[in-house]
């Protein structure tokens, strides 16, 4: 029997697999095996779309809300519809015995591949062969390819294809099933089916066009002319469907635009064919892992995980697509709403940063074309400044939902969007990583110094003085433990908000002497004064920081020593704590959601010493709970750098399987996007050592000691940095066009240059001795 696709796929290196067919995994693996090109997600489901399967098509930023509902990612019209029947039996898993069914998401190429062997109530055996993709060179464009062969007798088949207009929103967490779209035209074009729908409230109009070719063995290919159509096979003989689709949007183009746009680009891949769609698609792919690539010796399991969570952001955001953020579970499901968190900004924006800077920019251009809904926020609430929402959708307003069911089916009050002020400060934490490593004064000067501004003006109205003790707090919150609400005095709230404010007064000062007239032109602007600036540093001298002096120990907030201290509870069989049941009221216990004070040793990593990191990461580590999928990777991250390699492996371990193996048991309502950006900085800044401090990159790799090498590139101010680095052995280059450039780097503690396009080999000057095996870890 031949394999059609085997020469499409590259090698078992980049390729997770489904083996045999289990109705318990299904919408796991729609989740998990995704395809999409960050303009669309599409969810892996079975083109016979068996029973309780979870279609979905997402594309980033439409978003509906109904009426007085929050509004959510719309779930679009499925196009991956095609139903095929043979002898009158449908072909499905669940229609036939399935004598073998094996899927293939190969993640260098951005494919899926599909082989199932049925066998009917005769026993007559079938080859099904599917192979499809959404191009990444052409965000419009997705192909779908089928061969069935049948093996034992001659049959009919009859074929249906359609597009499933009856998707509906499932709203599994909340509100329950909505339907955001009605269908406004559907038309034949020739040989194109054409379906154009419109969303309800804000009249997005959602286009595909489809164009069937079929082809009966070595015969020439007809395309067929209607959405069924039928055919008669010889035994053993094969007939191939390929299915091209374009799919467009428009939030203001007539229908007569939009159809002429569909109807165009599916001519033109019609006109290409398969293969050099393919063939451009594969490129493209291509492209992005020459950069976003890592490679780990000694560990090829963790190394295809890693490939995992990158493939995942890679199909989170395009370049092509600005105004658009990622949700807190990309383009892959319905979880969240599809709405943006600090997710974003402080897990995701790095891995941009450093392989991907123009979509890290559209990333935070998102932010600022919603800086006046973040004002009005602001104004509401009472506060000067900008204030950006908990969660984001479209328009930049508030859009977290006022309650939702916890783990135990209760309906709870959600009181983050009243008090987790702190996504605020972790914006503008993420314009200015983005500036440090990218230099990009055009962004800075006339978006990301009015975003940092803005905010710290927020925050300097956002504290109160507390006169007695003569130091500003900042009262009633939500860290990012949010096991404990409306607390004083956050850790991390109060210091990322005087970061917030010392930041924006030290850039303002530093660009002052560059460029005075840009500064004042924006000063005028958001009518800012010099002693506004000199408000905001006293105010930042002044914020109250809960930390001991005497042990270095940091209070996650105020009161929180004070609360009743429980043992850990018993690990899982993913060896992460259990909820403890047998807990009546959480907030009165020091049990933390995930990680709170050690976000602060990870983010403001260069304040504290090696000694304060350690204590606080031991006592925090008794404590935390995991119960979000943002913990794990940021335990990894400070694990590895602070020396408890054995932790840090094992919470690296569990952040990259965390949809790989359903961690949370969630992974069916769409991939962990912030989960997958945290392995990624835990690689690269944890184990990699690669930070920047004080405007020099710097480079300190400390890898677990199962690791020969891990090998990757960056992107740091312009430049490709190459970097391998070994157990006690990093050799750097950077490439530049201007053989003069040099980069100054910061090496195992040791400042250095780098001479452009020179490779350089740089050695630790002491051996690290093993402090463990690893073997067993993952
Ligand atoms: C976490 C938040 C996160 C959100 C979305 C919550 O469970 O506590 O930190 O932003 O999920 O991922």
């Amino acid at each position: 029997m031949e394999n059609y696709f085997s020469t499409y796929l590259s090698d078992a290196h980049w390729q997770i697999f489904e083996s045999g067919w289990d109705p318990e995994l299904q919408n796991v693996h729609e989740t998990q095996f995704a395809l999409g090109n960050g303009y669309i997600g599409s969810r892996a489901i079975l083109e016979e779309n068996p029973p309780n399967c979870c279609p979905g098509t997402f594309f980033a930023s439409i978003y509906e809300g109904t009426r007085a509902l929050v509004p959510e990612l719309v779930n679009a019209p499925n196009p991956i519809d095609l139903r095929i029947s043979a002898g009158g039996e449908k072909l499905g898993v669940t229609a036939m015995d399935v004598l073998n069914h094996e899927r293939i998401l190969d993640m260098y190429r951005g494919i899926l591949v599909r082989r199932t062997i049925y066998s009917n109530v005769r026993g007559k055996r079938f080859d099904y062969q599917s192979m499809r993709f959404f191009s990444m060179q052409d965000k419009n464009t997705a192909v779908m390819r089928v061969y069935v062969t049948p093996l034992d007798d001659n049959v009919t088949l009859t074929l249906t294809n359609s597009i499933d207009t009856s998707i509906i929103n499932m709203g599994l967490v909340t509100e329950g099933k909505k339907r955001h779209i009605t269908i406004v035209e559907a038309d034949k074009l020739g040989s194109v089916n054409y379906l154009c729908t419109r969303t309800f409230e804000n009249g997005i109009l959602i286009a595909y066009a489809t164009h069937i070719v079929v082809k009966k063995g070595k015969k020439k290919a007809y395309s067929s002319p209607d959405w069924t159509f039928k055919l008669h096979l010889k035994k053993g003989e094969t007939a191939c469907i390929t299915n091209y689709l374009s799919l467009h949007t428009s939030h203001g183009a007539s229908l007569e635009k939009i159809k002429k746009a569909a109807k165009r680009s599916v001519s033109k891949s019609v006109k290409k064919g398969f293969k050099r769609l393919f063939h451009e698609h594969s490129k493209a792919w291509e492209e992005k892992w020459k950069i976003a690539n890592v490679e780990i010796e000694g560990d090829p399991y963790i190394e295809r995980a890693i490939r995992f969570n990158i493939y995942h952001l890679l199909i989170a955001a395009s370049e092509h697509c600005d105004d658009v953020s990622i949700g807190a579970r990309a383009l892959t499901g319905e979880g969240y709403r599809g709405h943006v968190f600090w997710d974003t900004e402080i897990f995701c924006l790095p891995f941009f940063i450093y392989t991907n800077p123009s979509i890290a920019r559209n990333l935070l251009l998102y932010r600022y074309r919603r800086l006046d809904a973040a004002r009005k926020i602001a104004r509401e609430n009472g506060y000067p400044g900008a204030m950006f929402p908990w969660e984001s959708a479209d328009t930049g307003e508030e859009t977290t939902p006022s309650w939702y069911k916890d783990g135990r089916g209760k309906i709870q009050k959600v009181l983050t969007m009243q008090q987790e002020h702190h996504i605020t400060a972790d914006i503008a934490f993420g314009v200015f990583h983005y500036f440090l490593a990218t230099n990009d004064e055009d962004f800075l000067l006339n978006y990301g110094l009015e975003m940092m501004l803005e905010t710290a003006r927020f925050w300097a109205s956002r504290v109160s003085y507390n006169r007695r003790k003569r130091r500003y707090e900042i009262n009633h919150v939500i860290g990012p433990d949010e096991f404990h609400e409306d607390v004083n005095n956050n850790a991390y709230t109060n210091m990322l908000a005087q970061w917030n404010l010392k930041t924006a007064v030290k850039l303002c000062g530093v660009y002052m002497r560059k460029k005075p007239a840009e500064i004042k032109k924006l000063m005028a602007k958001i009518n800012l004064t010099s002693s506004d600036l000199e408000n905001w540093r006293q105010i930042a001298s002044k914020i109250y920081i809960p930390i001991s002096k005497k042990t270095s120990l940091i209070e996650q907030f105020e009161g929180f020593f004070k609360k009743r201290k429980l043992p850990l509870p018993e690990l899982d069989h993913q060896s992460l704590p259990l909820y403890p049941q047998n807990v009546r009221n959480i907030k009165n216990t020091q049990y933390v959601k995930q990680a709170d004070v050690v976000m602060i040793l990870f983010l403001l990593s260069d304040i504290f010493s090696l000694k304060a990191k350690q204590k606080n990461y031991l006592f925090y580590e008794k404590r935390t709970l995991h119960k979000s999928s943002l913990s794990e990777s940021i335990y990894a991250a400070v694990g590895a750098e602070i020396g408890e390699e054995h932790k840090a492996c094992r919470y690296f371990g569990i952040a990259a399987c965390t949809d790989l193996k359903n961690i949370y048991g969630n992974t069916d309502m769409g991939i962990h996007a912030a989960s997958l950006g945290g392995v990624w900085q835990a690689l690269i800044h944890g184990f990699g050592g690669v930070r920047i401090k004080k405007g020099i990159l710097s480079i300190n790799p400390r890898l677990p000691s199962q690791w020969r090498r891990v090998k990757f590139l960056i992107k740091y101010k312009g430049y490709d940095v190459s970097m391998v680095a070994g157990q006690d052995k990093v050799i750097l280059q950077f490439y530049s066009i201007r053989k003069k450039d040099q980069l100054p780097v910061r090496v195992y503690g040791i400042l250095q240059t780098l001479l452009a396009n020179k490779k350089v080999s740089f050695h630790k000057k002491y051996k690290r001795k093993a402090i463990y095996d690893t073997k067993d870890l993952y």
